[in-house]
């Protein structure tokens, strides 16, 4: 029996263990792979690369953590980032409560002894006080289910399945369907390698350049120097990332200054043009039509043949899709073995033995790259078969949405504290889950110190919140009316609901202080097991 157990090794589980642990309780790790890292340890497929600033992601807690690592790139790749976490849980020496392999299949609630009983694949079981699922909010990889896919002859294979051998596609002829942030990784870094690549694209995405660059010696020393100078900005800012929106409309600066303001953005390194960008951005429809507008002009630009360049341009706003960073991305179409289907003009049909049937032709292919994303947010809490008070399963009671109080809790599930899951911390994942991550380790140790044995969470309270985070999104037309993961509506069949807090991070982290300070109000505690109290 364990007081917690964290669910997931990712950037979010490694650092949650690692300060449980801290604190003194007997805390397990299950991993269902068989190395630390989640994303970047799943992810590996070429080209998969950091587009947040490798020192504005990575832990800032410890000062030797940060003196003994070098970033050398301003966006760290895959195999830096997995190097990284696994550095980072030899050195804390967290891999001795870590269980690999170990694929959560179901957590249920014991109201008679106030525990949760938690099976892995292969039949192990373990007993926790405290559940804390963090399995993170992109690792249900989405498989689209065409007609024909077995029959496929070539290798068929997901961006988040990349064998960790890899997969020579030198010479090779290619596809890749999807074209967001994976997708767009992927045909930039393998365009020059394979014979011929087809991208089958459904929607094209707003891409900026990533302008990834490496570190001199005097850099590598300036990020380690100012490590917590970045975190700070981080913190204060609206979704963790280093950027805030310029204080100032769109249409308020004279039009020149306006196009020196975008092409800066569209220049500098990173999320800056999404971020640093005019505050009316998502606000003003206008507004996002004339940042739109410079991006479809570099889109013209850059693409040679003006129907390509058609293709690629996006008709959705700017932003209601998280947009992709590139690097010479828009450049691969100019490639002669290259090419681009829109899959809403010339749809796929069937996949066969030898490659893909579109309504014009069928393409033959020797591998077949799906890079259609994933059942993002609430997919992978609910493959955990949790099943709370009475048998109430998370599946159902997240049938029409997420359904939690802070993105921490959820009603009629009993000593569980969800860890950057939906409705909660939101923006630069690890940044804004460590202050939660903090919260949790202190409402546990508030709990025990108070002898209290089971809590739930109050039902109104988090009704409260459920309405407030859809308040918050329904506020702005221009992200009520978007299609993308955020809302669900990638994933057929799935109820179209906003599952993210989209407020900003410092009110966040605010109302969390309040509640700590308040002691709680919103759990209803009880010192012993609700059963046996009676
Ligand atoms: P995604 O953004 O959901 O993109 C999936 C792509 O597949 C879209 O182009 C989508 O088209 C297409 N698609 C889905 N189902 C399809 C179908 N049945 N037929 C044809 N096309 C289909 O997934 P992702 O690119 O894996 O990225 C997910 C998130 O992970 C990102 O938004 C980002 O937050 C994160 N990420 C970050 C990085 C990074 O640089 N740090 C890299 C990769 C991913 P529609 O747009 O029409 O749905």
């Amino acid at each position: 029996m364990h007081d917690a157990i964290v669910i997931g090794a990712g950037v979010n589980g490694i650092y949650q263990l690692h300060r449980l642990r801290e604190a003194g309780l007997d805390v397990v790790t299950l991993e269902a792979g068989t190395s630390v890292g989640g994303t970047w340890f799943w992810n590996r497929y070429p080209g998969a690369r950091l587009d947040s600033e490798a020192y504005a992601y990575t832990y800032a807690f410890s000062k030797e953590l940060i003196e003994e690592w070098d970033w050398v790139e301003e966006f760290a790749d895959q195999p830096t980032l997995e190097r990284y976490f696994n550095f980072v849980v030899d050195r804390l020496d967290l891999r001795r409560s870590i269980v690999f392999d170990a694929r959560v299949v179901s957590c249920r609630w014991n109201e008679s002894d106030a525990i949760w009983t938690v099976d892995i694949a292969d039949g192990r079981q373990f007993r926790t006080k405290y559940l804390i699922p963090a399995t993170g909010i992109m690792a249900v990889p989405y498989m689209p289910p065409w007609e024909g896919l077995d029959d496929f002859e070539g290798v068929k294979i997901h961006t988040a399945d990349w064998p960790r051998e890899g997969i020579d596609l030198t010479g090779k002829r290619v596809a890749v369907v999807g074209v967001g942030s994976t997708g767009i990784q992927i045909v930039q870094t393998i365009a020059p390698q394979v014979e011929h690549l087809t991208v089958l694209q459904r929607t094209p995405n707003w891409a900026v350049p990533l302008a990834n660059y490496t570190f001199t010696p005097e850099r590598v020393r300036e990020v380690k120097d100012n490590y917590l100078t970045y975190y700070d900005a981080t913190a204060d800012s609206r979704s963790c990332f280093l950027w805030n929106a310029r204080p100032v409309n769109t249409f308020d600066v004279a039009p020149d200054e306006r196009e020196a303001v975008y092409s800066e953005l569209y220049h500098r390194p990173g999320m800056s043009f999404y971020q640093n960008n005019f505050q009316d951005l998502l606000s003003d429809a206008e507004a996002n039509a004339e940042a739109a507008r410079f991006l479809a002009s570099k889109i013209h630009q850059r693409v040679n043949d003006p129907e390509t360049a058609r293709k690629l341009t996006p008709m959705h706003p700017y932003a209601t899709k998280r947009p992709p960073l590139e690097t010479r991305y828009y450049e691969a179409y100019n490639q002669p073995n290259v090419d681009l289907i829109s899959l809403p003009e010339e749809p796929i049909v069937r996949i066969t033995k030898e490659g893909i049937q579109t309504t014009e032709r069928v393409i033959p292919i020797d591998v077949l790259i799906v890079a259609t994303g994933f059942d993002a947010i609430t997919g992978s809490f609910l493959k955990l078969g949790i099943e709370g008070v009475g048998g109430q399963t998370l599946v159902e009671a997240w049938a029409d949405g997420p359904r939690t109080f802070m993105g921490i809790f959820g009603h009629g599930f009993p000593n569980m504290l969800i860890l950057g899951g939906p409705q909660g911390s939101n923006g630069n994942q690890p940044r804004c889950t460590t202050f939660v991550a903090d919260w949790i380790v202190e409402c546990i140790q508030y709990l025990r110190a108070n002898g209290i044995e089971r809590f739930d969470v109050d039902e109104e309270a988090q009704h409260e919140w459920v309405d407030y985070c859809n308040e918050l999104v329904t506020s702005i037309p221009l992200l009520r009316d978007a299609e993308n993961w955020q809302w669900g509506s990638n994933i057929p069949g799935k109820k179209r609901a906003y599952m993210l807090y989209i407020g900003s991070q410092p009110d966040f982290r605010v109302l969390l202080e309040k509640i700590a300070d308040e002691g709680y109000p919103q759990l209803h505690r009880s010192s012993a097991p609700v059963e046996a109290a009676q």
